[in-house]
């Protein structure tokens, strides 16, 4: 890479923020310029529906706890960062990029790490008072000053933010009842047994949760204070926040002709269809070790992606082959995933301590391809750690001794490099 090059990354977010810091780290010297439409330095999500919403936000040092770079690391790196500012538009032929302000600016390399935005409900615009979503920090801080004990939430959405934001509010002691559309929780994601362990422990702590929910209305004049459901029960709501799923931002790419499916489609080296362009995050929809094409919208992968992608920007032809993984915090509880929890899969069910358990998912030949457990606390970690180094070393495993918790995953992990 030549010191004179510019390498320009759009989405100052955590695949953003992660390439960027990853570019100096790997000694690039030259011009990084880090565009981002929010005010903030690239922060990581993940305590915005946990930590942060229960706790409460305490100013700058709540962003600052979850922020990618300290005010003086960045400073010292002399990464350019344009906040607040959009790209609206790329021009692949010409190696540029238009900004928001009418500027353009030319790059030598570009990365797109625009993430995705809420879902949207189709609401009255008078009804928007108390409607919440949860993608920001800012989002983050209005839903919190709007959580105090008594108050009703109505949760549209039984998935991660839905049940998270459940267990933070509940936890404040907030009034919460959750709709979930389908037939249980969190399905898309979870096995069935983990989305019961969701579900029995959230109506254990006071969580009213509502499957296979139809709305049919939501009512009020200046707010949504109750919402109806097709049964007719009418559910009395202070505050809405509605978690039914995200959307890629992916009208940058339609608009420069980039290829796409789900998402913006990457070759194993994360380059898209247009030649020194490349994607990374949840935007980003690659071919899994299987051929399979998808997009992961999980902090690992924002973590990892945006890691891989810096480097082959900078020459290096890294194939990115993550094992895909995420956990999901629910009151003194957690759940982690890691691997590909194949539908043709054997599943081997291993009990664990304090409700805690483990499924683990063999192919044909009997070799762990994907895990899933839940657990008091952190409990799961140790074995999800495990099971992901049992996943790469392709070990071929007995079934009813994976099924033994006197069994240990450690032990069987050292007999594969024996
Ligand atoms: P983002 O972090 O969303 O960053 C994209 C950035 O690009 C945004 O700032 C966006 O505004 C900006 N942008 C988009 N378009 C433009 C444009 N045209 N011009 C300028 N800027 C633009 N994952 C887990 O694995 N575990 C968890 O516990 C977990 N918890 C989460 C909790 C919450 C509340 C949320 C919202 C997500 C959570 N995730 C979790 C998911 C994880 O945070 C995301 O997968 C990750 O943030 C994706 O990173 P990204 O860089 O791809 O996108
Ligand atoms: P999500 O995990 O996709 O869950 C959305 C849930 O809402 C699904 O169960 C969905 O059911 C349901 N739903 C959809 N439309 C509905 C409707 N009209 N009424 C009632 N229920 C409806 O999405 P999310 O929870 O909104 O999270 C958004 C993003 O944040 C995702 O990228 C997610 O990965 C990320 N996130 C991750 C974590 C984590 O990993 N711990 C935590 C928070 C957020 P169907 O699936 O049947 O449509």
């Amino acid at each position: 890479m030549n010191p004179s090059d510019t390498l320009v990354i759009v989405g100052a977010g955590h695949a953003g923020g992660r390439a960027a810091l990853t570019l100096r780290e790997a000694g690039f010297a030259g011009r990084i310029v880090l565009i981002g439409d929010e005010a903030h330095l690239p922060y990581e999500r993940p305590p915005l529906s946990k930590a942060l919403l229960k706790g409460g936000f305490k100013g700058e040092c709540s962003l600052a706890s979850c922020s990618l770079f300290s005010e003086a690391s960045f400073i010292a790196s002399g990464i350019e960062h344009l906040s607040g500012v959009r790209v609206t538009g790329i021009d692949t032929a010409q190696h540029s990029v238009v900004l928001d302000t009418g500027v353009s600016l030319v790059y030598s390399k570009l990365l797109l790490a625009l993430g995705g935005t809420s879902r949207r409900l189709e609401l009255a615009e008078h009804q928007l008072n108390n409607v919440h979503y949860l993608r920001t920090f800012d989002e983050a801080v209005e839903l919190e000053k709007r959580l105090s004990p008594g108050t009703r939430l109505v949760v549209v959405g039984g998935g991660f933010i839905g049940l998270e934001v459940a267990s933070s509010a509940r936890d404040r002691g907030c009034e919460v009842t959750v709709l979930e559309a389908g037939a249980r929780l969190a399905a898309r994601a979870l096995p069935a047994r983990v989305s019961e362990a969701l579900l029995t422990l959230h109506r254990c702590k006071g969580v009213v949760v509502r499957l296979a929910a139809q709305i049919e209305a939501f009512h009020g004049e200046n707010r949504i204070d109750s919402v109806q459901l097709a049964s007719g029960e009418r559910i009395p709501c202070d505050v809405l926040l509605v978690g039914i799923g995200m959307q890629p931002n992916l009208e940058l790419a339609h608009q420069a002709g980039l290829e796409t499916g789900s998402g913006i489609k990457v070759d194993a080296f994360l380059q898209t269809s247009a030649e020194d362009v490349y994607a990374a995050g949840d935007v980003c929809e690659f071919a899994r070790n299987d051929g399979v094409f998808h997009r992961q919208e999980t902090w690992c992968n924002a973590e990892a992606q945006g890691r891989v992608a810096a480097l082959n920007m900078l020459g290096q032809q890294q194939p990115f082959t993550g094992v895909p993984g995420f956990w999901s915090d629910h009151f003194e509880f957690g759940l982690q995933t890691v691997g590909v929890l194949a539908a043709d899969a054997q599943i081997i069910e291993r009990e664990g301590v304090e409700d805690g358990f483990l499924l683990l998912y063999l192919d044909r030949q009997s070799r762990l391809v994907g895990a899933s457990g839940w657990g008091a606390g952190n409990n799961i970690a140790k074995d999800i750690k495990l099971c992901e180094r049992l996943i790469e070393s392709q070990t071929l495993l007995p079934a009813q001794q994976l099924a033994d918790a006197s069994v240990s995953l450690k032990g069987l992990l050292r007999g594969a490099h024996a």
